[in-house]
């Protein structure tokens, strides 16, 4: 049992004003693994006043200094990353070997390349008779989600410490230990009370709290597009500034000239990654009308070498979804599928045999998918493909643009050229050509209801600075 009893504020642990705790369950063991703080709006007032008096000193230090106790954090973060690993595999259900290198290993990649910016990044520029003055935008709320909970939660606190902002963090209830051992590296490390704050507890309460509060500078936010739409109305009553970082919808177009069989087995992979809880998955495979049996075929034999089973255990390419409520709404969907006419190629309602416990969903591929299905237009969050099919480039183009999001995207050519034409055409803020990989220099947004403002590299910094000029 991992119990945290106390909230981070001030640098110092101080109870709950609430005195209510939140359970944490292990998401394939269904079983109690920790508890949090119930934090309420009085908590989240408190640690705001702690970073607004703490914003002055910690604004003004050299970006040199806080280069050096960022990475006094990072070498903490890198020693505990096998227990991070392991803390994390309960609460979300990735298994152990993935979430060494991607749960536990991104956040330290993304903090060291924090730590480059704060000390490279020219926060100075002459422009004609004026200083360009690139100055940290204030107290910053951070509220993250559970799929990837570290990552999303270093994404922000580390470029917002790095400009020069103080934090207040709010991470899922849902997956929150992580959070804990964060704050505790944060302590260790020495940074100046009230730099970094730590307020668990539910998004209505401590969340909206934060949205709301006078003295918060800016939220950023990754989430539900119906959470980010509420904490937009909030924070629009003191013009805070607000980065979204919400759901996906995101299609693969697979042209008629592409490798195919590695086109889908990459699709595939970027489909069930994470048991398909990722915002940015590929969960709408495009591909030729005449290629369809072969890419369904395809779709299928690769679907099925994602084992299900304990992410404990060392074999399964697939864990458990995160909770009880999360496995219904992708039930729900795979029903709605079958419903509506969609051709169940694989996986199904069934649970996976052999697993009493734990929130298992099996790896589900749905044929025939037509655009204005359910299936091929809401976000599911888990393990299911849907395959439709396209007469020319500018349908594909089409059907991959008629979605209220605009996160990410794949096209696949054997012309890289000709992928490029119709990636430039795709109105989302990632496009892979050919399976590129993730770049963590790179920008990642959404357009769209997939939200704005932009994560990782200086993009990701500059969220977080005003621009002040000066007339010499
Ligand atoms: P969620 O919106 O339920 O919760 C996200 C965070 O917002 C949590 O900390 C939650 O407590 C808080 N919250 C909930 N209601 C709130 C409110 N009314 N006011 C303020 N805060 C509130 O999302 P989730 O279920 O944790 O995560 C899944 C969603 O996140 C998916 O839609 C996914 O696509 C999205 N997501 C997006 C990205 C991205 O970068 N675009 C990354 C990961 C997840």
């Amino acid at each position: 049992m991992q119990t945290y009893k106390k909230l981070y504020i001030d640098g110092k642990w101080v109870p709950s004003r609430s005195g209510g705790m939140i359970d944490v369950i292990n998401a394939s063991t269904e079983q109690v693994i920790g508890s949090i703080p119930a934090g309420v709006a009085e908590d989240a007032d408190a640690a705001v006043r702690a970073a607004h008096s703490a914003f002055e000193g910690w604004a003004g230090m050299d970006s040199a200094l806080r280069a050096e106790l960022l990475e006094r954090l990072h070498q903490g973060l890198v020693a505990r990353s096998e227990e991070i690993a392991r803390v994390i595999t309960g609460e979300v259900g990735m298994p152990l070997k993935m979430s060494q290198r991607i749960q536990a290993g991104l956040p330290c990649a993304v903090l060291e390349s924090c730590i480059g910016l704060a000390r490279e990044y020219p926060f100075e520029e002459q422009v004609g008779n004026s200083l360009v003055v690139r100055e940290p935008v204030g107290v910053v709320a951070c509220i993250t989600p559970w799929n990837y909970p570290l990552h999303q939660i270093v994404a922000k606190v580390a470029p917002a410490l790095a400009a020069g902002c103080t934090v207040v963090l709010k991470p899922s209830e849902v997956a929150p230990l992580n959070a804990f051992m964060l704050a505790e590296l944060i302590d260790e490390a020495g940074f100046p009370p009230g730099v970094f704050n730590l307020v668990s507890g539910l998004g209505p309460v401590v969340g909206e709290a934060l949205a709301l509060h006078t003295e918060v500078d800016m939220v950023s936010f990754t989430g539900s597009t119906r959470a980010g739409k509420r904490v937009s109305e909030l924070a629009a009553q003191t013009v805070k500034r607000v980065a979204l970082e919400l759901g996906g919808k995101s299609a693969s177009i697979i042209l008629d000239d592409a490798d195919l069989s590695k086109a889908v087995k990459g699709t595939v992979n970027a489909c069930f990654l994470n048991s398909g809880q990722t915002c940015s998955a590929h969960t709408r495979m495009l591909v030729p009308e005449n290629l369809y049996d072969e890419a369904a075929r395809l779709a299928v034999e690769v679907a099925r070498s994602f084992s299900v089973g304990d992410p404990f255990a060392g074999q399964a390419k697939l864990g458990p979804l995160i909770s009880e409520v999360q496995r219904e709404r992708v039930l729900d969907y795979i029903r709605k599928g079958v419903e509506d006419g969609a051709e169940l190629l694989l996986g199904g309602t069934e649970p996976p045999e052999g697993l009493e416990a734990g929130y298992y969903v099996r790896p589900t591929v749905f044929g025939r998918v037509k655009p204005q299905m359910t299936i091929a237009r809401e976000e599911i969050f888990g393990p299911v493909l849907s395959i439709l099919t396209y007469r020319d480039d500018e349908e594909a183009i089409r059907i991959a643009n008629d979605s209220v999001y605009g996160l990410a995207g794949a096209v696949w050519s054997g012309d890289v050229e000709r992928a490029m034409r119709v990636g430039r055409r795709i109105r989302t803020g990632q496009v892979d050509i050919n399976g590129g990989r993730f770049n963590l220099q790179a920008p990642f947004g959404g357009f769209k209801q997939s939200g704005h403002g932009r994560e990782f590299g200086r993009y990701g910094l500059e969220e977080f600075l005003e621009i002040k000029s000066m007339q010499l």
